[in-house]
């Protein structure tokens, strides 16, 4: 069975370490920062296996340098973008491997946020009762990455094939964003009783510092207004924002993210 733990970093970070059960190996998934990393990992005589990077941008990368140079190991990571230190570059559909965990990842290609960026999916097994899927910066608990690089149309892609996982699938994001996505989930889709009740929870969490992540997948099928760009309520609100009809999902989602852009 995989454990994940939670390592914070910066402001608002997450850095993930996968282990199988309590077995002091390791892997370490887009440590943007090396500190807290070795700070977590000598704490527990832990023995760094991987590193897996999801897209290329500073905050998920920045401590590779530092953690090769303590422990050398192979650093996955996505092929279409350029990342010092990638020795296992990886696209759509790959399987990672990872023997020190007795563990197989599906690499999923989920462009929008950066052009390059890949998800890693763990299904669930015979020993791992729930899959889980580290997501990096595409899928947020409450809401999604912005469009540094890609278009509305491949992010709403890349979100609408993760969305196909089962609903009991863990998301691991890479950020603690999930009190200010949901006061906009809230405006998108006002009625939502099921996004009332998350808004509560995840404020009662925050107040007592705990993390929102992971969530559930299900959770945010029914409450995450960039997975429900299918559901009336927020067909009719993005028109609404936008002032004139909207056609397909593709289309109601960047009126979505748009509409969010301009209150952040
Ligand atoms: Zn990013
Ligand atoms: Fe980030």
């Amino acid at each position: 069975m995989l454990t994940v733990q939670t390592v914070t970093a910066f402001e608002d970070n997450y850095i993930w370490l996968i282990r199988h059960q309590d077995q002091p190996q390791v892997v370490i998934v887009d440590p943007g920062d090396a500190a807290p990393v070795i700070t977590a990992i000598t704490a527990q005589s832990l023995e760094p296996a991987a590193i897996l990077i999801t897209h290329h941008h500073q905050d998920h990368v920045g401590g590779i340098d530092d953690l090769l140079a303590r422990w050398p190991m192979p650093v996955y990571g996505p092929a279409g973008e350029s990342i010092p230190h990638i020795s296992q570059p990886l696209a759509e559909a790959d399987h990672v491997h990872i023997e020190a965990l007795s563990a197989d990842f599906q690499v999923l290609h989920v462009p929008g946020h950066t052009a390059g960026h890949i998800a890693y999916y763990h299904p669930a097994s015979d020993t791992d009762e729930h899959g889980m899927i580290f997501v990096g910066d595409t899928l947020f608990a409450g809401g999604c990455g912005r469009l540094f690089e890609g278009t509305p149309t491949q992010m709403y892609d890349s979100l609408s094939q993760i969305a196909t996982l089962p609903d009991d699938t863990q998301v691991y994001c890479a950020h603690e964003y999930t009190e200010d996505n949901l006061v906009f989930a809230r405006i998108a889709e006002p009625d939502n009783s099921a996004l009332q009740t998350r808004q509560h929870t995840v404020q009662q969490q925050r107040e007592q510092g705990q993390a929102t992540v992971p969530s559930l997948l299900g959770t945010e099928k029914a409450t995450n207004p960039f997975l429900r760009c299918g559901q009336a309520n927020i067909i009719r609100a993005a028109e609404g924002f936008s002032g004139r009809k909207l056609h397909t999902g593709a289309e109601v989602f960047a009126a979505v993210r748009h509409w969010k852009d301009t209150l952040d």
